[in-house]
């Protein structure tokens, strides 16, 4: 199977459709910002500068990333593809990273974008509920997404909470954000005739389905 990179806004299910996509076509989903939490642990001077970032929100310095990722992209798992969630983030990341796949014979394979209008993803977001003991997704607002019984989770019967940026103000910014940043990059990959937009709205099963078209297509 090819690489994929996967794009999408917040909240736009792209962890429930990554989990999807690794499980299906027995790829790793190779989240970055999972990848920095990991470092961030550790006790020293790289583990601390990410740590400090993060609790920023800003973006960390270029050289620690690629160094960061060519690691994890050597790996025996990643020879038969793999699916890419947090990077590239921008146009010069996406240059670097290109440098990177010549380096390892790999290939960029398909960048995949999931498309959601704002309303629909505020709607997501104020609705979506976690499980604080299993980490299954809910949704209040959306018939086919809600727990059986308010608040209370129904794989493991754990409390559902509310995640502390899914609120509007916060989503709008972490949304402008994503506009702005990624309208470039997603110009970069679509002059490389790689790029497949998806309508990102419907249920998980919907989304997961058109995303595997545009993978058989390959
Ligand atoms: P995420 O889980 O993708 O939202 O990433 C969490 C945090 O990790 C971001 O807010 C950034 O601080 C950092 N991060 C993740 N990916 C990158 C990247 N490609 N370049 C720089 N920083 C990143």
């Amino acid at each position: 199977m090819k690489n994929i990179i996967f794009i999408a806004p917040p909240a736009a299910g792209k962890g429930t459709q990554s989990s999807l996509i690794e499980k299906e076509y027995h790829m790793p989903h190779i989240s970055t910002g999972d990848i920095l939490r990991e470092v961030s642990q550790e006790d020293s001077e790289v583990g601390s500068y990410i740590l400090e970032v993060l609790s920023q929100g800003g973006l960390v310095k270029d050289d620690i990333m690629y160094q960061l990722l060519e690691e994890r992209l050597k790996k025996e798992d990643c020879r038969n593809g793999y699916v890419l969630d947090g990077f590239p983030r921008n146009v010069e990341q996406a240059m670097k990273y290109d440098e990177m796949l010549k380096k390892l014979h790999q290939e960029l394979g398909y960048v995949i974008v999931l498309d959601i209008d704002e309303k629909t993803l505020e709607k997501r977001v104020t609705g979506r509920r976690i499980c604080d003991a299993c980490g299954a997704v809910y949704n209040i607002n959306t018939e086919k997404e809600q727990p059986k019984e308010e608040s209370i989770c129904d794989v493991c019967g754990g409390r559902l909470k509310q995640r502390n940026d899914d609120n509007i103000e916060s989503f709008r910014n972490r949304y402008q954000i994503y506009l702005e940043k990624m309208q470039p990059l997603l110009d970069y990959y679509k002059k490389k005739g790689i790029l497949y937009v998806i309508d990102g709205r419907g249920s998980v099963e919907e989304i997961f389905q058109k995303i595997k078209k545009v993978l058989m297509k390959g």
